[in-house]
């Protein structure tokens, strides 16, 4: 039987957790926790290709463009992502590689640099949405709606809170991994790719079909729907911090999804069953893998991924 194919979607919980500052420290802790949760399935022979969220990393490193822009100029929200990428990469094939040689076997792994295309056209630029960066005061604001005409801001707080203006971005539809050939060939040729961090690096197309990074964040999974559809994947794994997808979650009638088919999914996602902003794209993007004709979409946690794949815990949503 051929080995299957998985691509796996990590949730920001598996770099940062919700309660921690986010040093160094923390953030190695965390991906060697889950970094041995994947050489699990490493070792059951399966081929892996995994993405990973990069929200608090970027939100950071915003703060610090801001905060250095004195001395040195401030990168763009593009080049921001291409560096998390980077970042949480290295802190993923360090820790693999280390866990791969311990358990003697021979697999290479590569964290890629990855464009993604949206179009300029989106509607959600018409409607941007998603906040990014820092928190800033109604006159700081302000005076950087001046600096930065281009800008949106948003009151993201109740008004008591002094710093309560966040810059908020479209959040586009994924089109294309520009680096996909590359990937797949990466994965033929036996290696494990780390690609399309934090839902890609948003780039569109120019007047010459050139392409040039545009402000927005695309959201990691329907990004890693994508990759998944690209590699040929037979499994697209989606790891957050919970066990299930659920209905009427965090009502007292709430019910946790198991087995089930794409209509029934389809049907409690048009319910209205998962959040916007959180499981929502989610379960959106575990259904647009099955569409694509994958084989099966699982929703879990991380401590949960191995029982998935080998068993059937979790959220699992079947052609
Ligand atoms: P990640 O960082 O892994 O992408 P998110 O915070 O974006 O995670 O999404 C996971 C969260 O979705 C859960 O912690 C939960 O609070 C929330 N959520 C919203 N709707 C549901 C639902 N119907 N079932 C389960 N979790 C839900
Ligand atoms: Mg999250």
């Amino acid at each position: 039987m051929a080995r299957k194919t998985i691509v796996i979607a990590l949730g920001g919980n598996a770099i940062k957790q919700a309660n921690e500052q986010g040093t160094y420290e923390e953030q190695m802790r965390n991906v060697l926790i889950t970094s041995k949760e994947i050489v699990k399935l490493l070792k059951a022979g399966y081929r892996l290709v995994i993405t990973h969220g990069n929200g608090p990393q970027a939100g950071s490193l915003l703060i610090q463009q801001e905060a250095g822009n004195k001395e040195v100029p401030a990168q763009p929200l593009d080049a921001v992502g291409g560096m998390t990428q980077g970042q949480i990469g290295y802190m993923m094939q360090q820790c693999l590689t280390n866990l791969i040689g311990d358990e003697r076997l021979q697999i290479p792994v590569v964290s890629i640099v990855n464009q993604v295309r949206v179009s300029a056209d989106d509607p959600d630029f018409n409607n941007p949405s998603k906040p990014v960066g820092p928190f800033y005061s109604k006159d700081e604001a302000e005076q950087l709606k001046v600096i930065k005409p281009d800008w949106i801001m948003k009151e993201v707080k109740p008004q008591t809170v002094e710093k309560r203006f966040r810059r908020v971005v479209a959040s586009p539809d994924p089109i294309q991994n520009m680096e996909a050939i590359a990937i797949r060939r990466m994965l033929d040729s036996g290696l494990l790719v780390i690609a399309s961090g934090g839902g890609g690096i948003p780039v569109v197309y120019d007047e010459n079909r050139h392409l040039k990074g545009i402000a927005a964040v695309i959201d990691k999974d329907l990004a890693g729907a994508k990759l998944a559809e690209v590699v040929g994947a037979d499994i697209f794994l989606i790891l957050t911090d919970v066990s299930n997808a659920c209905i009427q979650y965090g009502k007292p009638d709430e019910k946790k999804l198991g087995v089930l088919s794409y209509d029934e999914m389809k049907k409690y996602s048009q319910e209205g069953h998962f959040g916007s902003g959180s499981m929502g794209p989610k379960v959106n993007a575990a259904l647009r893998f099955v569409e694509y004709g994958g084989e099966r979409a699982i929703i879990t946690s991380l401590d949960q991924a191995f029982e998935a794949i080998t068993k059937s815990a979790g959220t699992q949503i079947l052609k």
